[in-house]
C-alpha cells in the first residue's frame, strides 16, 4: 500500500523541531520510538482524527483516554463554547465546581470531598502532600511501570529488584528526593510486604494504578488490589488509587467500584476534564479537609475550577451517566477488538498476548502474558514499531508507544474494529 502523503505534517515538524523541544510539548507525541515523524492534528470528529494533509485516522488514543465520548461531542462543545461566551477565568468560585463536584461525589466511591486541579500530576503531588501529612511519614510505595505524571517523588521507576531503592528515573530529580520513593514490581504483594517491613512506620502511601495502563495494559491478578488494601491498613499507610485513566472508564464509581476495594485517596483527571485541563484528588472528609483553607496542607491553583474545563467536566459526566448502556458497549468493543487482533496474530504466526477491561484494550508482541514492567520491556519493541507504522498507513492511529494502552470511546462501532482488524491482518501478513 502506497504511503499517505504526510508532506504539511513533515513540514510543520521541521519548523515546530527549531521552536521546541523535540518539536512536541509532551514526549510521547513525537513518535520517535515508532520511528516515525509525528501527524499534525487537523481535527477529530467521534471516533475519527484528521492530519493537516486531509488524512483521516480511527483513533484508538483518544487523547491519551481523556475523551470517553469520542472528538467533539455536541453536549460538551455547547457547553464549552457557552461557558466561553460568559468568560473565561475569573480566579472565584463558580457554580460550575460544586455541580461537578457532586457528580464526584455522587458516582465515585469513598468520596466525600473534591479538590480540582488542572492535571493528573498535580494530583498526584497533592495526594502525596497530604498522604505525609496524614501520616506524618515521609516515604512512598510506588510501582514500576506505573506512571502518576512527572512530579519529582513519582517520576522514580528504579530498575528491578524488589527492594531497590528509588534511584532518580530522571535527572534533574534529587537523590534526596529519590530515596524517599520506593519502586517495587506490579502485581507482586510479596515486595511490597517486604518493603513495608523493610522501612517500618516509614511509608505513607501506597500508590497504584488499579490497573496499570502506562506500561501498556497490565491488569492486577485476582486478589492483588485487596492485598494492597490490607498492607496498607496493616502497616498505617494510605492506599492511594490513581484513577486518572481509570476513572469513569472500568464503570462510572473506576476501579474502587470494579473490583469492590476502597481507596484512602483517589487521583482522577482526563475522563473527568471531558478533553479540558481538569483533574483532582478526592477523598473522605477527614483526609481531605487537612488541605488548605481548612487544614494546613497548602495547594493552590490559578486556572483550578477553571469554568471552561468545568463545563466540560459537567457536560461529560452526565452524557455519561445518561447512557444505560455506555460501558457494556465500551468494554464489548474492547473485548471484540483484542479478539480480531490476536485472531489475525495467529494467522500470521505472529506472537501476540492481549487483554481488555472496561474501555481499555492493550496488546504486546510477547510469548506470555506481561504482568509487570519485566515482561512489557521483553515484548518486541521492533515488531510494535512495524505494526503502528502500517497501521498509520492504512488509517488506524494507535498508540505511538508499545507503553501505552488504546482507548475505546463510546463512539467506536463495530465496524470500526473491523476495519482496525482488516488492516493488522494486511500489516501482519504482508
Ligand atoms: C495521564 C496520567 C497522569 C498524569 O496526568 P497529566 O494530566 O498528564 O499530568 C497520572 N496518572 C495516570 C495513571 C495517567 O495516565
Amino acid at each position: 500500500m502506497a504511503e499517505l502523503n504526510h508532506d504539511r505534517s513533515r513540514q510543520l515538524f521541521d519548523e515546530a523541531s527549531e521552536l521546541m523541544p523535540g518539536g512536541v510539548s509532551s514526549p510521547v507525541r513525537a513518535f520517535i520510538s515508532v520511528g516515525d515523524h509525528p501527524f499534525f492534528v487537523a481535527g477529530g470528529q467521534g471516533p475519527f482524527i484528521t492530519d493537516v494533509d486531509g488524512n483521516e485516522y480511527i483513533d484508538w488514543v483518544q487523547s491519551w483516554g481523556a475523551l470517553l465520548l469520542g472528538h467533539a461531542h455536541p453536549a460538551v462543545v455547547d457547553a464549552v463554547t457557552r461557558a466561553a461566551a460568559r468568560g473565561t477565568s475569573f480566579g472565584t468560585p463558580a457554580e460550575l465546581e460544586v455541580e461537578l463536584a457532586r457528580l464526584v461525589i455522587e458516582m465515585v466511591p469513598n468520596v466525600d470531598r473534591v479538590r480540582f486541579v488542572s492535571s493528573g500530576t498535580e494530583a498526584g503531588m497533592t495526594a502525596l502532600r497530604l498522604a505525609r501529612a496524614a501520616t506524618g511519614r515521609d516515604k512512598i510505595v510506588k510501582f514500576a511501570g506505573c506512571y502518576h505524571g512527572h512530579s519529582d517523588a513519582l517520576l522514580a521507576q528504579a530498575g528491578s529488584g524488589v527492594l531497590t531503592l528509588g534511584i532518580p528515573g530522571s535527572p534533574g530529580v534529587t537523590e534526596g528526593t529519590a530515596q524517599d520513593t520506593i519502586v517495587v514490581p506490579y502485581n507482586d504483594l510479596v515486595a511490597v510486604k517486604a518493603a513495608l517491613d523493610a522501612w517500618p512506620d516509614q511509608v505513607a502511601a501506597i500508590v497504584v494504578e488499579p490497573v496499570a495502563a502506562n506500561m501498556g495494559l497490565v491488569v492486577p491478578h485476582d486478589g492483588y488490589l485487596e492485598g494492597l488494601r490490607s498492607l496498607a491498613d496493616e502497616f498505617g499507610a494510605l492506599l492511594v488509587f490513581d484513577e486518572v485513566i481509570t476513572g469513569f472508564r472500568l464503570g462510572p464509581g473506576g476501579a474502587q467500584e470494579r473490583f469492590g476495594v476502597r481507596a484512602d485517596l483517589v487521583m482522577l483527571g482526563k475522563i473527568l476534564g471531558g478533553g479540558l485541563p481538569v483533574a483532582a484528588v478526592a477523598g473522605p472528609a477527614e483526609l481531605m479537609d487537612q488541605l488548605a483553607p481548612v487544614g494546613s496542607v497548602y495547594q493552590a491553583g490559578t486556572l483550578s475550577g477553571n469554568p471552561l474545563a468545568m463545563a466540560a467536566g459537567v457536560a461529560s459526566l452526565r452524557a455519561i451517566k445518561e447512557d444505560a448502556t455506555l460501558y457494556h458497549r465500551i468494554q464489548e468493543r474492547a473485548r471484540s477488538l483484542v479478539r480480531g487482533l490476536v485472531d489475525v496474530a495467529d494467522i500470521a504466526e505472529v506472537p501476540m498476548v492481549a487483554t481488555a477491561i472496561g474501555g481499555l484494550a492493550g496488546f504486546f508482541f510477547a510469548e506470555d502474558e506481561v504482568v509487570d514492567l519485566d515482561g512489557a520491556n521483553a515484548s518486541d519493541a521492533d515488531m510494535y514499531a512495524h505494526f503502528f507504522r502500517g497501521m498509520l498507513d492504512r488509517g488506524i492511529y494507535l498508540p505511538p508507544s508499545r507503553y501505552e494502552a488504546l482507548f475505546v470511546s463510546a463512539t467506536h462501532e463495530e465496524e470500526h474494529v473491523e476495519r482496525t482488524v482488516k488492516a493488522a491482518h494486511d500489516v501482519l501478513t504482508a
